[in-house]
């Protein structure tokens, strides 16, 4: 029996082989385009991404690291590898840098098996204070296999460093972790590292949701107080989906090394790394900084203008790309409030608040993030009327009848993208 490809086999387009998922690749394009993206986890990626994902590379199986593969033929794998790994470093200030955790969860369960064993306890920010699932939620390996002790916030959404340090003493973890999906407060590094010491715990910082903050140099570094640090390329960073992890010092690099692969991975998903690569070649470009000055100014400006209408914005503000806003005020549910809005092309999440009574299906917020729009190259301004937008929607929500609101929200929408058109 003998095979033989055919023609279109190396040669023909998504467009011919598969039309249906072409079709959906192209409408989901045309959403990006038609709309703002303020889902905080989410970003824009350069056409260069683009094209290092899609590249032979994804045909190239290598485990273990540059210079020491189980497989042949792995000279240029080592060198997509060894240049992400550089420029990881450089664009931190890192001394150690892990480019290969195919997630941000998986490179929080590596530095968990790195430095805990199974029963060992954690302590770190509660789901519904704005933590996130990989720190050790019910239904996570992290919730299941370690003793989780959590830290949340006060009345106003601020984290509370006295119970944080309280349980600290309590529980005597033996990791401690700082960081989170919808807290939209810079975390006060030091306060962790000295709870962190008093009871012989490591800490680990995750700063998925504002890496590119650190990169630009307009949030605090975590890195000279924490042992380890994970982030993901994705969000604020503006790169390929993937995780990272970097320390400051490579004193604990084989015993992070270890944990990734074999640990917790199997082989590399290179053309990822390669895409890594170039969103941190991209991130130590000067003009990467101003990128990051606006994301925090244009969250900043969204925030202002909610606040300025009355809704209430967890903490008043945001030293982050990302805004929490509780609705109960407004008795309106967080499911309620995304799908309308998604109605007038204002994609953001709902979101569990502080107290929340909502299961997560329903929830009493919204969470926004200025990372997407930001790359599109909206504005402050910009970011004023989105604000002026939503709250438009949520407070026509609240007295009965949003079609109006809804319907101007989504002009507005056109207006605004029509300036700010996206891969051309
Ligand atoms: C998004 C996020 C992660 C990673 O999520 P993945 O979906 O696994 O990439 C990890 N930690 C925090 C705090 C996050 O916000």
């Amino acid at each position: 029996m003998s095979y033989t490809p055919s023609a279109e086999y190396f040669t023909g387009t998504l467009a011919a082989t598969d039309p249906d998922i072409a079709a959906a690749l192209f409408a989901e394009t045309e959403r990006q385009r038609d709309g703002v993206e303020l889902i905080a986890s989410e970003n824009l990626v350069s056409r260069a991404t683009l094209e290092a994902l899609g590249s032979p590379m994804v045909n190239k199986t290598v485990e273990g690291y540059p210079g020491a593969r189980y497989y042949g033929g792995a000279e240029h794998a080592d060198r997509v590898e060894t240049l992400a790994i550089e420029r990881a470093k450089e664009l931190f200030g890192a001394g150690y840098a892990n480019v290969q955790p195919h997630s941000g969860s998986q490179a929080n369960l590596a530095v968990f098996l790195a430095f805990l064993r199974p029963g060992d306890s954690v302590l770190s920010m509660d789901l519904a204070a704005g933590g996130h699932l990989s720190h050790g939620a019910g239904a996570n390996i992290s919730g299941k296999w370690l003793n989780i002790v959590h830290y949340g916030v006060d009345e106003a959404g601020f984290l509370d460093y006295e119970e944080m340090r309280r349980s600290a003493e309590e529980s005597r973890p033996k990791l401690i972790i700082a960081g989170g999906s919808a807290y939209p407060r810079a975390v006060d590094f030091a306060a962790f590292r000295d709870a962190a010491d008093a009871v012989g715990a490591a800490l680990l910082v995750d700063m998925a949701h504002w890496a590119g903050l650190v990169a630009g140099g307009v949030h605090p570094d975590p890195l000279p107080y924490a042992d380890v640090v994970t982030a993901t390329t994705y969000k604020n960073l503006r790169g390929v989906r993937g995780g990272l992890i970097l320390a400051a010092r490579a004193d604990l690099a084989r015993r992070l090394d270890a944990a990734v692969f074999p640990g917790v991975q199997g082989s590399v998903i290179l053309n990822a790394v390669a895409a890594k690569a170039v969103c941190l070649l991209e991130a130590l470009q000067p003009e990467f900084r101003d990128y990051a000055h606006a994301v925090l100014a244009n969250a900043r400006a969204m925030a202002a203008a909610l606040v300025e209408r009355g809704i209430a914005v967890l903490t008043g503000g945001t030293d982050t790309p990302l805004l929490l806003v509780d609705l109960r005020p407004l008795g309106v549910t967080g499911v309620a409030a995304s799908d309308v809005l998604e109605a007038a092309h204002l994609t953001a999440n709902k979101n569990g608040v502080p107290g929340d009574t909502e299961p997560p299906q329903v929830t009493s917020g919204l969470r926004f993030g200025a990372s997407a729009g930001t790359a599109r190259g909206l504005g402050e301004a910009d970011f004023a009327l989105i604000g002026n937008l939503v709250a438009d929607v949520l407070l026509a929500m609240a007295s009965g009848d949003a079609e109006v609101a809804v319907g101007r929200a989504r002009s507005a929408v056109a207006d605004l993208v029509a300036r700010y058109p996206i891969y051309r």
